[in-house]
């Protein structure tokens, strides 16, 4: 944890995968706007903990979004040291590249339970803080893929789809209360999950975006900063951030 000149009483935002990608990008912004940060990893430990050292108040907590009882741990070193969660940034995503008729069971459940841990962790966030407080933010990064389909991506196009509409249900479940939940959808955004991406994809995903170019990390963040601070009658909707790929 770096040092403590953030206000002790500044608010909590938790981001998953916030170790690398969109998910850093989204604590430095976070962490510009007066959050305390609390930055996720499963596995990037190095990256989150130098991230952690550069941000004021923020801290790192390690969870497997894949292992429910690491998110019960999850939650109980939340309540201890930072006691509440005003901002949730459902960031970590999963995929497994290949065609429909080669892709084996094993590689859809490992997208899957990503998203079968964002829904549970969401569930826990919920219950011991948000609803508790009587207000929250939550933000899950989707993917403009969920709209328009990917092939060699069957099972992320369908959790990312299923993201958007656990997005709308819970925002209708919360109704009458300040808890606002929102998806971003993303479209080609430069990090390392698209940087191994073969060139002739690359070209070919281009070639659909009107602005010519792709996105990047903090071009994601701004949109989060903003759900997260402003954004008050926003909810349950899906804000494509895309450069005009269809779906935007
Ligand atoms: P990334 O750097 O690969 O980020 C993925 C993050 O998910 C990592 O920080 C990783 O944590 C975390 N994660 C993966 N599996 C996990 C698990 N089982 N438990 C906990 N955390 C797990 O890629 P990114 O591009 O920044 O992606 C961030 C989000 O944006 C993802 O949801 C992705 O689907 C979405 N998105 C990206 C694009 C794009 O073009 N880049 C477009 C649309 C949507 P560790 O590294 O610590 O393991």
């Amino acid at each position: 944890m770096s040092d403590e000149s953030v206000a002790p009483d500044a608010p909590v935002a938790l981001v998953t995968g916030g170790g690398t990608g969109i998910g850093a990008a989204c604590c430095r912004r976070l962490a510009g706007e007066g959050f305390r940060v609390a930055i996720h990893y499963r596995s990037s430990e190095e990256k989150a903990k130098k991230l952690a050292s550069e941000l004021d108040g923020a801290f790192t907590v390690k969870a497997d979004l894949t292992d429910p009882r690491t998110l019960d741990a999850l939650i109980k070193e939340l309540k201890e040291v930072a006691g509440q969660v005003d901002v949730l940034v459902n960031n970590a995503g999963y995929n497994e590249n290949a065609p429909m008729l080669a892709m084996k069971l094993e590689q859809y459940d490992a997208v899957a339970s990503v998203a079968r841990g964002t829904w549970y962790l969401t569930k826990l966030i919920l219950r011991r803080f948000m609803l508790r407080k009587g207000t929250g933010r939550i933000i899950n990064i989707s993917s403009v893929v969920g709209h328009t389909g990917n092939p060699g991506q069957v099972p992320y196009t369908m959790v990312k789809a299923g993201l958007d509409a656990f997005t709308k249900s819970v925002a209708l479940e919360l109704s009458g209360r300040d808890i606002l939940i929102n998806s971003i959808a993303p479209g080609f955004i430069d990090t390392e999950m698209t940087e191994d991406l073969p060139e002739e994809v690359k070209e070919a995903i281009l070639a659909k975006i009107p602005m010519g170019r792709t996105g990047n990390a903090d071009e994601i963040a701004d949109v989060v900063a903003f759900l997260a601070t402003r954004g008050n009658y926003i909810n349950g909707s899906v804000l494509h951030v895309n450069g005009g790929m269809y779906g935007g």
